[in-house]
């Protein structure tokens, strides 16, 4: 272990708490001042890091860093975090042990809304600088740091224009490392020992709004197909006729990863590519498993009709669609008009997001990020994952391939359970581990 100055490092995270970042769909509605907070916060507190390394704020709020590296001839490597929480809404506010942004720091715990999303990744990244250049360590390449504002609302205005901003410069990364992944127990029924989870990938999430029409009329004169029986139709259809199961290389690597581990299921796991066409319906049993292996489409609002007595003419009804990489939004809508052939409506693209493409696991960066992770987490096994959230790293396919989301954080399900709910916390342990993860990673990122 290191000698960096843990305490320093826990009042920070604390510190940071307090700024109420919080980020609204509605920028109106945002209060940047306490943005500008935030980056004085990050200038007054790594004074070393705000020495050494170039620093400019695109689009007013994000922090770009460059620390300037000894070689050119390497190419340079980002590292992403966002500073912006969700709120933390009045109604949940009583479940709160401690109040949701005061920083309390209490048994071990460091509580508040971002100390796992992911003000951690800022501040543990920020320690990691701040200590190697006490040291007096020089990077051998660039190394940048980024930190979005909008992150929770889509990333559009803060990692989107860091991203545009890059490639105008030309730049091309060996690797981006984000949050995404950590370090879980009791995710996979069977599983014994811990896994590190690396996101290489994200499912896509596209929104789409189908309508059905009808007659309307009177409610005491029913005719023969209203416009609800037409959508409740359509919802079962879909519903009951998923789209094909498909096997990714994210997963089928995790699979054969774990397989050692899984007692009788170990023989079936180590061959799925063989055997997958014969065991997916087993596994789509787990809804957890079921998303990797499809794009799903999940019903989440439906709306029509405007009195009790009145049929309407038309009802609509929403769907999230978390597109599996491989297959496209146009195979989901595709699908959708597929198992409800002869039934007439409509279907409305209310945004597009397709799948993210397929970072490589035999790449020198991922090799170096398993083997700090080995190094921190001997307990556990390091996997490839695919992810069904978006993070802020998909905007950067443009700029490098390989991109790796993993925050270096042992959870349980409960701690999982706090992100974007009540009782967001992080252990001063994790804290420590992840300054380690930061330092050892810029160390790697040395030689070649
Ligand atoms: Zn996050």
């Amino acid at each position: 272990m290191r000698d960096f100055n843990l305490d320093n490092a826990i009042k920070h995270l604390s510190d940071a708490v307090k700024i109420e970042t919080v980020s609204n769909i509605d920028y109106e509605k945002v209060e940047w001042y306490k943005f500008d907070d935030f980056l004085a916060f990050l200038e007054k507190e790594y004074p070393n890091v705000h020495k050494v390394c170039k620093r400019e704020i695109v689009n007013k709020y994000a922090p770009v860093y460059k620390w300037e590296g000894k070689n050119n001839n390497y190419k340079p490597v980002l590292f992403l975090g966002h500073y912006d929480v969700v709120p933390a809404d009045r109604s949940s506010e009583t479940l709160w042990k401690e109040d949701p942004f005061s920083g309390v720091i209490k048994d071990g715990c460091i509580w508040g809304r971002g100390t796992l999303d992911d003000k951690n990744q800022v501040i543990a990244i920020m320690e990691a600088a701040e200590y190697l250049i006490s040291k007096g360590f020089v990077p051998e390449r660039d190394i940048y740091f980024a930190f979005g504002f909008d992150e929770e609302v889509g990333g559009q205005r803060g990692a989107k224009k860091i991203s545009d901003l890059f490639q105008e410069r030309k730049l091309q990364f060996d690797f981006v490392i984000d949050e995404g992944g950590c370090v879980i127990k009791d995710v996979i029924d069977g599983l014994t020992c811990p896994l590190a989870v690396i996101g290489i990938a994200e499912k896509g999430s596209t929104n789409i709004k189908i309508t059905a029409k009808g007659r309307s009329g009177h409610s005491s004169m029913p005719p023969k197909n209203t416009s609800s029986a037409i959508l409740a139709k359509i919802i079962s259809n879909t519903e009951n006729n998923p789209m094909p199961a498909k096997l990714t290389l994210p997963v089928q690597v995790l699979f054969e990863k774990i397989a050692p581990y899984m007692g009788s299921k170990k023989i079936i796991l180590k061959n799925i590519k063989t055997l997958f066409p014969l065991v997916n319906i087993i596994i789509a049993k787990s809804p957890t498993l079921n998303s990797l292996i499809r794009t799903t489409i999940t019903f989440t609002k439906l709306s029509g009709g405007q009195a009790l007595n009145v049929i309407p003419q038309e009802v609509s009804a929403y769907a999230n669609m978390r597109i599996l990489p491989g297959d496209t939004v146009d195979d989901a809508v595709e699908h959708i008009r597929k198992v409800n052939k002869g039934i007439d409506f409509n279907i409305e693209l209310l945004n597009k997001e397709e799948a993210s493409p397929v970072s490589p696991i035999d790449s020198e960066a991922y090799r170096i990020i398993t083997s700090i992770i080995n190094n921190i987490f001997p307990e556990a096994i390091a996997v490839p994952y695919l992810m069904a959230g978006g993070t802020d790293s998909r905007k950067f396919y443009n700029v490098c391939n390989n991109i790796y989301r993993f925050s270096p954080v042992i959870l349980t399900n409960e701690d999982k359970g706090s992100i974007h709910s009540v009782n967001e916390k992080i252990t001063v342990e994790n804290l420590k581990n992840m300054i380690e993860f930061f330092v050892e990673l810029i160390e790697a990122c040395n030689s070649k």
